[in-house]
């Protein structure tokens, strides 16, 4: 069995589902309400049925952390939250059924990492196992690299002439993309965001290439822009000219731009999400407002799915800024073979 750990994207957003699921009152909570609310179980009767037709089952838990929780300073509430979250997952049996790979969605792996929890083992009587539990980051990466290729090629973007600007670049998920598109790609220019100076600088002298550059400097020289940056809010870009076309691909959660880009040729896709090729029986997608909730879903949920389907219980992508070529290949392949394919822009909208 595999468990999802998720949170929703705002205050605003979690009253908003609250009304929604019928619990209103709820849905008039601030803040503080949810800095107490425990763990809970949303679903454990998920199934997902592989394009090998093997079927597997799984729960999503929502770990009630919010991303205002961050901005506010509510440091050792998030902390507690997503460990928690851990533990109820671990901790959880039915009908013999144990959960043995888990993916820690959106900001739940950037808090493990950033206050780094896995001196935490401890929590509420259960010692955590991290063999347990996958950032996903790999196939994320994996899933926003293919989309760059598929998707610069269908709005006229040729690789080979182009420069790609990766917000976030020092980070998990954009360092992985970093390496690929150096290794794996023609992409002429890299240009690399990110605030602390001396990460850029190291991701650079490992790729021996890309431009150290402000978002304000390198957005109007990109022809794509990567977005994985872990910003509890997004930015607005309006006043920052792009070139056209250009091709923004926003893989962050919560999403990092701001405002709905309309311009010409200025191409938006959601990135890090994928489309599975058969219904999955659950209804947790339509509260992140995914365009075809049955089937799409985010790319690190997908890889503890992934993981279960292959019986690779082990904590496939863990740590910092470790992920290889090599791992993206294989977990893509595996992707790939259970029916998972990377979202694509639907040039008809
Ligand atoms: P990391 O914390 O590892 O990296 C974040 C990166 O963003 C760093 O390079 C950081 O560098 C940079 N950054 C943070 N704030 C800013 C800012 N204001 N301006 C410019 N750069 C900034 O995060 P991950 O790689 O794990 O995750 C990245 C994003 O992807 C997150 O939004 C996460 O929620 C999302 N995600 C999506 C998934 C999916 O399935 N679609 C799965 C997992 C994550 P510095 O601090 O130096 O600025």
């Amino acid at each position: 069995m595999f468990g999802l750990i998720g949170h929703l994207t705002s205050l605003e957003h979690a009253q908003a589902v609250a009304y929604r699921l019928g619990y209103p009152e709820y849905g008039n909570q601030g803040l503080e309400f949810w800095c107490s609310a425990p763990p809970q179980i949303v679903d454990d009767n998920i199934r997902v049925t592989s394009a090998t037709g093997q079927t597997i089952k799984g729960a999503y838990v929502e770990s009630c952390f919010l991303p205002e929780m961050l901005s506010q300073r509510r440091i050792k509430t998030a902390i507690r939250k997503i460990l928690n979250a851990m533990a109820r997952t671990q901790k959880y049996a039915r009908e013999d059924n144990e959960i043995q790979i888990t993916a820690l969605g959106g900001f739940s792996s950037i808090i493990f990492e950033n206050f780094n929890l896995k001196e935490n083992k401890q929590v509420r009587g259960v010692e955590l196992d991290f063999s347990r539990f996958t950032t996903g980051n790999t196939h994320t990466a994996y899933i926003i690299c293919q989309q760059v290729e598929e998707t610069a090629a269908k709005v006229g973007i040729d690789l080979s002439r182009a420069t790609i600007a990766v917000c976030g670049a020092t980070g998990d998920i954009g360092s992985a993309v970093c390496r690929w598109l150096d290794k794996k790609t023609d992409v002429q220019d890299l240009l690399l965001i990110a605030r602390n100076q001396e990460r850029l600088q190291n991701l650079q002298d490992e790729l021996g290439r890309g431009k150290i550059l402000g978002l304000e400097e390198a957005l109007p020289l990109a022809d794509i822009v990567v977005w994985v940056a872990s910003m509890p809010k997004g930015v607005d870009i309006g006043e920052i000219p792009l070139k056209k076309p250009c091709l923004l691909i926003d893989g962050g959660y919560p999403k990092n731009l701001d405002t709905k880009i309309q311009q010409p040729d200025v191409y938006v896709l959601k990135g890090g999400i994928v489309e599975h090729s058969l219904n999955i029986d659950w209804t947790i997608m339509e509260i992140v407002e995914m365009d075809v909730p049955d089937r799409q879903l985010f790319a690190c949920f997908a890889e503890a799915m992934i993981l279960e389907f292959e019986q690779w219980h082990t904590n496939f992508s863990w740590g910092r800024n470790q992920i290889t070529v090599e791992k993206m290949e294989k977990i893509g392949n595996a992707s790939r073979k259970h029916g998972f394919n990377p979202y694509q822009l639907s040039l008809g909208n």
